[in-house]
């Protein structure tokens, strides 16, 4: 890792000169900023920079350099000030660079103990953000190549499956009556797994697309709209559970409507199927604002969730009960934590076991 170097001259260059090759590392000078700044994109370890170096123009030339860097990078500088008392532009210099990162400010006379230990330890610093990015590079491709890997298993195992489900349907229609009860009722499992199956592998694929979720800017969405589309989706199991929703005033929110709708749509289902036997659903939607947030709370008066699977429930495939008792796959609350996630919310859940659950998520406002 080379240091690169702006403008010492005199007694400074020459302390600089020696203490760096004494610590055999490469270095490059340049006069002006403008060179600096193209040796920095270069690629180096660290700069030294004597502030009177540096007009207003170029520090500012410097600052758009510094935020366009990648989040890993911290480029370490060290400024060589003027010494004794410091004059008023020096020290209002001094304090713009210290805000714009990663600045050690040495004062002159510069003592060569001083510049090597700052040198060494801004390169130690440097060394660790490459292992950083190479580290973050690694896990990022390592990520996609899984969400690869999902995508395609949940995806490609579908057509194979359709086959068998079309067969068994053909078997059933065309040679039921010549099988006794027995291989009716084998065909009749196949056909339920086959659809079990086509449930998990629709629920896997949609919790890999919720993985592609980008970081973009999202324009601000009327909650109401996303809930009403929700609503219209569970009409049927709302009209035939007898469930009474109220709602709150529904603030505009940044996540795209279809996340959005999904999330309610997932919570509310569970909050009318997981509901008391005889007992019709009673529950409510309400909204609070939290610094950059806005929370949405789903309470309902179902059976409730032990204590011990308040977490777990999040997990994949993680359900509670078996299918006989309550259909799903186990996806739902997976699905709402990565697209939460992804618009860096949270998601969690308040319960007494028998009491009813309040599931609540916050959402960018
Ligand atoms: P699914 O409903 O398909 O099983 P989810 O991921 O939506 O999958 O939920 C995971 C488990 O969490 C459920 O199986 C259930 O046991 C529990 N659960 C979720 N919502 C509620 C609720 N409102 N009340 C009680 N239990 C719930």
């Amino acid at each position: 890792m080379r240091v690169v170097i702006l403008a010492p001259v005199g007694r400074d260059a020459a302390l600089l000169a020696r203490t760096l090759s004494g610590l055999e590392i490469d270095t490059v000078v340049s006069q002006d900023a403008g060179v600096l700044m193209k040796m920095l994109a270069e690629g180096a370890g660290a700069a030294i920079i004597a502030d009177e170096a540096l007009t207003s123009s170029e520090l500012s030339v410097l600052k758009i350099w510094l935020s366009s860097q990648p989040p890993w990078s911290d480029m370490p500088f060290v400024v060589l000030t003027s010494g004794g008392v410091p004059t008023r532009e020096s020290h209002l210099r001094a304090r713009e660079l210290r805000a714009l990162g990663n600045f050690t400010l040495i004062e002159r006379p510069v003592r060569p103990d001083t510049v090597e230990s700052s040198i060494l330890a801004a390169l130690r610093a440097r060394m660790r953000q490459y292992e950083i990015r190479s580290r973050q590079e690694a896990l990022v491709q390592a990520n996609a190549d899984l969400e690869q890997f999902a995508h395609s298993a949940s995806h490609d195992l579908r057509e194979p499956l359709r086959t068998i489900g079309i067969y068994s349907d053909l078997l059933a229609r065309d040679y039921g009556n010549q099988l006794d009860e027995r291989g009716n009722e084998f065909l009749n499992l196949i056909g339920r797994s086959v659809s079990r199956m086509d449930a998990l592998l629709g629920d896997l694929l949609s919790y890999s697309h919720a993985s592609s979720i980008s970081g973009e800017e999202i324009e601000p969405t009327p909650s109401a709209r996303a809930l009403e589309a929700a609503l219209k989706n569970l009409d049927g199991s709302i009209l035939e559970s007898n469930a009474r929703i109220s709602i709150a005033e529904m603030p505009t929110v940044r996540m795209r409507e279809s996340h959005l709708s999904q999330i309610f749509q997932n919570l509310l289902g569970n909050a009318i199927k997981y509901r008391k036997e005889g007992e019709p659903p009673v529950i409510e939607i309400s909204t609070r604002k939290s610094e950059s947030h806005w929370i949405f709370t789903i309470t309902d008066n179902g059976i409730g969730i032990p204590a011990a699977y308040k977490e777990a429930i999040f997990g994949i495939f993680q359900r509670l009960h078996t299918a006989n008792k309550y259909s799903g796959t186990g996806m739902g609350l997976a699905i709402c934590k990565r697209i939460v996630e992804r618009y860096s919310g949270q998601i969690w859940v308040e319960s007494e076991f028998g009491e009813g659950a309040r599931f609540s998520f916050s959402v960018p406002s």
